[in-house]
């Protein structure tokens, strides 16, 4: 197993959030049925990081029919220049409960291409 840092090598940084994962060390399991871990269909587990997830305020999710609990890192690539790129846990969290952007709404550039061309916020892609 390749060490972090050279596994990440590769990954744009974000200004604020960096390249590297953020390990939490929480990691919950999907329980759809009992309601109690809901992460969302984006967050496809082979694009999860392992234990990096964050406890979402789902009150704070704008309109949400089934409010995504927990948001983890996720592995990206650009649509752009196609470079791979983590979607960050607390970048996740800024943009639905702070932004209140519809949780349908993925992040498809990474963070240079956003600025590059429109400004942070162009990258989005509502996908529902
Ligand atoms: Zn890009």
């Amino acid at each position: 197993m390749k060490r972090r840092t050279e596994a990440y090598a590769d990954f744009v940084q974000h200004p604020r959030y960096g390249k590297l994962p953020r390990v939490t060390g929480l990691h919950p399991k999907e329980d759809f049925l009992l309601g109690r871990v809901y992460l969302g269909w984006l967050a496809r587990p082979d694009e999860r990081v392992p234990d990096t997830a964050i406890v979402a305020n789902t009150a704070r999710q704008p309109n949400a029919t089934f409010p995504v609990t927990h948001y983890f890192d996720l592995k990206r690539r650009c649509r752009d220049c196609d470079r791979p790129f983590l979607f960050f846990a607390e970048e996740q969290r800024y943009w639905y409960e702070t932004l209140q952007f519809y949780l349908g709404v993925d992040c498809v550039r990474c963070i240079d291409c956003r600025v590059a061309e429109r400004g942070p916020e162009r990258g989005r892609v509502a996908v529902v």
